[in-house]
């Protein structure tokens, strides 16, 4: 069997590992940029009314109309702009490359910016994006027989350095630009001056990630139109909902009719589309919920700060990334662990993220859990 695995996958899926989750029963967890907070019983309830009508016999609306209008409603999407919704935001990025990918194209290999990167390869074999970010760019890209050209971010604030991302997208010419507003794992926004030098050299389309949007008052959805290569991504995840897994992509129609046709049937299952239509319906709950954790945020941010050793950088995000001595970030993630709090280590994951560790802003009394056992 194993001869015939190594016929048939190619090498670049064979050397990788599974997407891994950890286990997290019974731990306090801090991981994955979820929303700690939980629905009123009375909201709860009628949610499970409305789910009575669902008619799981049938396949769901295929473009999910009520969804789609709901959402566009509820997150001000402009009405001249084309909207496609993703079972995630991960499924859209997914759509985005196969749409663009060129079979055949792909050296295989991942690209550092730097020179010798040769631009022989067509527009298509490309996607770019700044590290450390958001990991599913690069694999998806991977999935999808893509080249990914990773441009590193400044090592004290991690900033976009601008020079180096311009030289690359030059020499690299991508087909994807992906920008995270803010950034994940990071938790800083980009300067949106530096964003619109980076649209405005794009040879291809350059896609603002804004999963963590309910976190900082910036966006980059008003700007839609502007430039005819401008699409925002973004998640009802980090909001609430990250169990119905949706996404929506924003942009010009022209584009996103091409990348509708990517897009396998019924994505969106009938589950989602009301629970998330009913969900939206009642945002002023998600609303209030999301406004806690930055009241939050901004306790954790100072409870971090107090303790001299950690170097907390500051984040327009539900999550904080901390900076830990020298050595030490694998011990206290295990430390933590042990006593029942599961973060995310980010130790070895990016050579900027060397002694890196991201917490997820939990509730109140989780964040003091943390900060007890990281004082311990
Ligand atoms: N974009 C960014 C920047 C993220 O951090 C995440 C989740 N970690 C996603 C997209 C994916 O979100 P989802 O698939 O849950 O919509």
């Amino acid at each position: 069997m194993k001869e015939l695995i190594d016929r048939l996958v190619r090498p670049e899926i064979r050397a990788l590992n599974a997407y891994h989750v950890p286990e997290a029963a019974g731990l306090i967890k801090l991981d994955a940029m979820e929303n700690p907070y939980v629905w009123p019983e009375s909201l709860k309830t009628e949610w499970l009314d409305t789910l009575r009508d669902v008619a799981l016999n049938r396949y769901p609306d295929p473009t999910g109309r009520a969804l789609q209008e709901t959402l566009r409603e509820a997150m001000d999407i402009p009405s001249d702009m084309g909207l496609l919704l993703g079972n995630g935001s991960d499924e859209l990025i997914q759509m985005l490359a196969l749409t663009v990918a060129q079979p055949g194209h792909s050296t295989s290999t991942s690209l550092r910016a730097g020179p010798g990167v040769s631009p022989a390869a067509p527009l298509g074999a490309r996607i770019l994006s700044l590290d450390p970010g958001f990991v599913m760019y690069r694999m998806i890209g991977l999935f999808a027989g893509m080249d990914y050209v990773s441009v590193p971010l400044q090592a004290d604030d991690f900033s976009i350095d601008l020079p180096a991302t311009l030289d690359a997208i030059a020499r690299t010419q991508p087909a994807l630009i992906y920008l995270a507003y803010p950034n994940n794992p990071t938790g800083n926004r980009f300067d949106a001056d530096d964003m619109v030098r980076i649209i405005e050299a794009a040879p291809g389309l350059v896609i603002v990630d804004e999963a963590y949007s309910p976190f900082t008052d910036s966006s980059f959805m008003g700007l839609l139109g502007d430039w005819p290569n401008l699409l925002v991504m973004r998640t009802v995840s980090k909001m609430g909902l990250a169990g119905l897994r949706l996404g929506y992509l924003v942009g010009p129609p022209a584009w996103l009719n091409e990348i509708d046709k990517v897009r396998l049937p019924y994505n969106i299952n009938v589950l989602t589309q009301a629970s998330a239509t009913f969900a939206l319906k009642h945002k002023a709950v998600l609303d209030e919920q999301t406004h806690a954790i930055r009241v939050e945020r901004a306790h954790l941010f100072e409870s971090l700060t107090r303790i001299e050793t950690l170097h907390p950088y500051p984040s327009e995000a539900n999550f904080i990334l901390v900076r830990v001595p020298d050595g030490q970030a694998n011990n206290l993630f295990a430390h933590l662990k042990a006593r029942g709090i599961l973060i995310k280590n980010l130790h070895g994951a990016h050579p900027l993220l060397q002694d890196c560790l991201r917490i997820t802003v939990g509730l109140p009394k989780e964040n003091a859990a943390l900060i007890d056992a990281l004082n311990a």
